[in-house]
């Protein structure tokens, strides 16, 4: 057995690497500046822990959370590995323990926050104590594009230039742009060895659906899947709280986090989460980074997440031990509503505003998907892959229309109103509604009036949407949410492109599930009959059915 696997097993107590770590922990232990691009639970912490041991010296790791260090502190104390932390959470003694196990030379790996190095004794220290390696956690943090920009994270170049030992960064952001800033901001651009391992996490069921009713969608969500642990993601604070409640009145053990939360009460949280099985916590996006539960059965989000990084980022926390795990991620016009005002009025400059409108765009294509959402979302991060038999639309593939017309005269709707209204009134003059609006602007004299009967309203709802979501329109934050046609829509208006839109989720805008079944779960060979069905009415009715599961029954 070499070095390496010795110590994975009797100080790690794994009996194999996963994939990818076996490469990294040698270009690490060996001294080589490495970049290790992994997805979350992947296993990216042994990468830098394994070669701590191997080397001589002191590991010193970047960390962005006090909670993260501690957690990685007490698991390598528990494994015998003489591991230490210096944070601001620190007690006297503890920070005492550190330094004497720093002048004995006993410390293998020393955790600080990245906050530390502004500190100008802290080179010093480190000179002092033969640092050997940085490793960098979370490495994204260094990137201003990336959504956990930490700016303390700039000064670890500055630090490796001063110690000049190699150094090891780590992340599970995988886009061109953030590695790229990885490399300049922390190896001045100079391109270390790289491993981008496989981002699929293939035991993680993907699924989207716009919303509908949607505290109702979450709730029975929840309900098939009482008693497993999740977390509900939510966009405000606000909702965090009512969509807590709900889920406790609904009989489920739920409690709620997000920022706005005094520090005692979200540790409170967090801790029982990590003890209780079975506890939902509806949070924002405030309750990430420090989890590392590894049974999370599902994760739902109630509002769509802000982008595609974010989103993966998310849902990756469901099903790190490799156990089957399901998602759920609901949206609908305002979710791209809401997005793009948060972007268009948020204080970036100019371009990084229209990279923030592109990582939204993946998202939505992603949510508009008309084929295997897993293939999608590995090809925006570089991987090709076949269709994964795994998400919603493997399993009931939906039913695609050709909408160049429709969305043509959406178009022309939008221009010869010049750009100045939303869905409702447009909808209106397409399908021909007589409404007070617009009979007082003449719009019932336009040539596209009542083009769009042959369509019902709600039908065009969903052409709306879809239209956001293949981002050819916009709308404009300064004119009411007004819908300004986009550059991608000129092709489609003048008829060199045509476009494929979806009318599953334009059904299922219109109807109620028509169909329950009530069956024993013992009953196995019903389920795939049912599914069938379920597919059979998906084609020929038109209208959504599910098939919910429930401890006892199975519901179609
Ligand atoms: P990441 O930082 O990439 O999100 P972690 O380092 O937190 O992932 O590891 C995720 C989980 O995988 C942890 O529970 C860890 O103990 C486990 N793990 C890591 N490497 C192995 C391995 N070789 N075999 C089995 N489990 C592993
Ligand atoms: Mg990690
Ligand atoms: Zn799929």
């Amino acid at each position: 057995m070499s070095k390496p696997e010795e110590l994975l097993s009797s100080i790690f107590g794994f009996s194999a690497f996963r994939p990818g770590q076996a490469e990294i922990v040698a270009a690490v232990a060996g001294g080589r500046n490495t970049l290790a691009i992994m997805p979350t639970g992947g296993g990216k912490s042994l990468c830098f822990q394994l070669p701590a041991l191997l080397r001589d010296g002191v590991t010193v790791v970047i960390s962005p959370l006090i909670a993260l260090m501690r957690d990685q502190v007490r698991g390598l104390r528990e494994a015998g590995v003489e591991a230490g932390a210096l944070t601001s959470g620190n007690t006297e003694e503890e920070t005492e323990e550190v330094f004497a196990a720093l002048d004995e030379g006993r410390l293998k790996l020393l955790y600080m926050a990245p906050e530390r190095l502004a500190s100008g004794g802290t080179l010093t220290l480190l000179r002092r104590i033969n640092t050997s390696l940085i490793a960098v956690d979370e490495a994204h943090c260094v990137s201003q594009w990336g959504h956990d920009f930490r700016p303390d994270y700039l000064r670890i170049g500055d630090l490796r230039r001063a110690l000049d030992v190699p150094l090891a960064a780590f992340t599970a952001t995988a886009d061109e742009e953030t590695r790229a800033e990885i490399v300049t901001r922390l190896f001045d651009g100079t391109a270390p060895e790289t491993f981008l391992r496989g981002f699929d996490r293939p035991n993680i069921r993907l699924a989207f659906e716009v919303k509908d009713q949607p505290r109702r969608q979450i709730l029975n969500f929840a309900a098939a899947r009482k008693g497993q642990s999740g977390i509900v993601y939510c966009g405000t604070r606000a909702k965090t709280e009512t969509l807590a409640q709900a889920l406790c009145e609904g009989g489920h053990a739920a409690c709620h986090y997000h920022g706005g939360m005094d520090p005692d009460d979200r540790r409170a949280v967090e801790a029982r989460f990590q003890r209780e099985d079975g506890l939902i916590v509806v949070a924002t996006v405030a309750f990430g980074m420090g989890i590392d539960k590894p049974d999370i059965r599902w994760v739902a989000h109630a509002d769509l997440p802000k982008s595609i990084e974010a989103y993966y980022q998310e849902i990756g926390r469901a099903g790190r031990d490799g156990a089957p795990a399901e998602t759920l991620t609901l949206f609908g016009p305002d979710d791209i509503r809401l997005r793009r005002s948060q972007i268009d009025e948020g204080l970036a400059p100019p371009d990084r505003k229209s990279a923030d409108h592109a990582r939204l765009n993946a998202l939505l294509g992603l949510a508009e998907a008309t084929a295997c959402r897993r293939q999608r979302l590995l090809a925006y991060f570089g991987e090709t892959s076949d269709p994964c038999g795994n998400c919603d639309l493997c399993e009931t593939p939906p039913e695609l229309f050709d909408g160049t017309e429709a969305v043509r005269k959406a178009l022309s709707a939008i221009l010869r109103t010049g750009e100045s209204f939303g869905a409702g009134h447009l909808i209106d003059i397409l399908t021909g509604a007589m409404t007070d609006k617009v009979r007082e602007r003449g719009h019932d004299g336009l040539p596209t009036f009542a083009v769009g009967r042959d369509l019902p309203k709600a039908e065009w709802q969903a052409v709306f949407r879809q239209m956001m979501g293949h981002d050819l329109i916009r709308p404009d934050p300064e004119r009411h949410g007004a819908f300004r046609m986009t550059e991608a829509a000129r092709p489609i208006l003048r008829g060199e492109e045509g476009i494929t839109l979806r009318r599953d989720t334009i059904r299922k805008s219109v109807g109620r599930p028509v169909v329950k079944t009530l069956v024993s779960d013992e009953d196995a060979p019903l389920l795939s009959a049912l599914k069938a069905k379920r597919r059979a009415l998906a084609e020929t009715a038109r209208v959504p059915a599910y098939v919910i599961f429930t401890d006892r029954t199975l519901i179609e």
